[in-house]
């Protein structure tokens, strides 16, 4: 039989009323002769809490341990709406990311998927179960203990399960109607998109719109994935939501397809080093070794023979960083006279894919932000983006005021 696998986020299993809405939702599709995958993630709030007590209990945690406690949101859920579609005599049971296998690397908080063997479940569906609801967001290491993709990291089980079980079809559902021109919460002229190419939605998503983890996509991209996102709020057809698909497969497209925004960036800046080769290098390698995910990167112009480096990271590893480059000055391996750091950023950028063949886009948008009184900090590019660094206050008028500037509430 076809294989459909259908993701339920947070809000779409928020409690028990929602998990019977989305059930029915599965059993429509089970009723069209499909064998469903059914990914749920945890309730609501359920995993901000779990990590809220890991943080409480332990804040230099093991994370092996942050795993075993954060992953099991996601085992609730499961059972949750396995009982559901048994009551409703669709034949169902649930499966932990390690009864699956769902294999990772031991990465934990931030693993790859890296094998997902069908054979346990294609099985049970050879001995009549319809749907197997895999609880989202885990998998097990070569060690044998439990990890977790990332935050958001539901959406990448799903693609993942979908490319190894060949599905027709893999279906997020969520707690908007499709994936947007910007965050519908904070631009009341947000547009939905009928269909938005992978490479936009890769950048969107590792920008900042969270309607998708980055690595989904990625995957999907990949493994050919027909991955469509849809509302589990409302009564779906088969084209309702937004397609993500191949850029060949979409007519007409404006030069900016959307805006996207990432609240909790920080900026830090390191005086007065020496502007001689070697200097960046021993910079971001002690970064790198202590964890920090440095983003955006600017080296001043050098004054008598020193010079300023300014990066960006997220806001919650300017401690880490700190005590990176406070060791390497200790050490006598890098001489720096003060690390200043601005936790209140936020960046913001613009996407479009027809950003490469028409220029004057980083123009505009500079403009604009002028225009509102906005100041730039640090600015990066490439060839379908450009990103600026801004006090995090003007973030939502930074995003309103781009989606207006390029008419995005207007189809192309
Ligand atoms: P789920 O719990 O279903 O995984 P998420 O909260 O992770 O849902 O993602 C959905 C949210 O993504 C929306 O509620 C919306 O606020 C946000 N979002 C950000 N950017 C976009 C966008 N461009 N289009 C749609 N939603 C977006
Ligand atoms: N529950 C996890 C999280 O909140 C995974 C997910 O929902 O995708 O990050
Ligand atoms: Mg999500």
């Amino acid at each position: 039989m076809p294989v459909l696998v259908m993701k339920f986020g947070g809000t779409s299993v928020a409690n028990l009323d929602r998990i019977r809405r989305a059930a029915k939702r599965v059993g429509v599709e089970v009723a069209k002769g499909y064998d469903v995958i059914v990914i749920v993630s945890a309730m609501s709030g359920k995993t901000n809490e779990l990590v809220g007590w890991v943080n409480e209990t332990s804040p230099l945690f093991d994370a092996r341990e942050y795993d075993a406690v954060v992953s099991s949101g996601e085992n609730v859920t499961a059972g949750l709406m396995a009982l559901t579609l048994q009551k409703m005599d669709v034949p169902a049971r649930s499966w932990q990311g390690w009864q699956v296998p769902l294999k990772t690397t031991s990465a934990h908080s931030q693993a790859r998927i890296e094998e997902i063997p069908p054979e346990n479940i294609n099985a049970k569906f050879g001995e009549g179960m319809r749907v197997a609801v895999v609880a989202g967001f885990q998998g097990i290491s070569p060690e044998g203990r439990i990890t977790t993709l990332g935050r958001g990291g539901s959406d990448t089980t799903a693609v993942a399960f979908a490319a190894a079980f060949e599905a027709e079809r893999c279906d997020i559902y969520t707690d908007v109607d499709g994936v947007y021109t910007t965050d519908p919460r904070i631009c009341d002229k947000a547009r939905k998109l009928d269909k938005i190419a992978f490479e936009e939605m890769l950048e969107l998503a590792s920008l900042g719109a969270k309607v998708l983890q980055t690595r989904s996509v990625e995957l999907a991209m990949r493994y050919k994935v027909k991955l469509r996102v849809l509302s589990s709020f409302e009564e779906q057809s088969d084209e309702a939501g937004t397609l993500v698909c191949d850029e060949e497969e979409i007519m007409e497209s404006n030069v900016v397809a959307g805006v996207a925004y990432s609240r909790d960036e920080a900026k830090l800046t390191v005086q007065s080093v020496a502007d001689r080769p070697g200097i960046a290098a021993h910079i971001f390698t002690a970064l790198s070794e202590a964890g920090v995910n440095v983003d955006m990167i600017v080296q001043d112009i050098s004054d008598e023979g020193r010079t300023d480096m300014t990066f960006s990271c997220p806001t919650d590893q300017v401690a880490r960083a700190e005590q990176a480059l406070q060791a390497v000055k200790e050490k006598g391996e890098l001489n720096y006279a003060e690390l200043l750091a601005d936790r209140d950023v936020a960046k913001v950028s613009v996407v479009g894919i027809g950003m490469r063949s028409q220029s004057g886009v980083a123009a505009k948008m500079f403009k604009v932000l002028s225009d509102e009184g906005i100041n730039i900090k640090v600015i990066t590019t490439s060839e379908i983006k450009i990103s600026v660094l801004i006090d995090r206050k003007y973030m939502e008028l930074a995003v309103q005021a781009l989606h207006d500037a390029f008419e995005l509430d207007k189809a192309a």
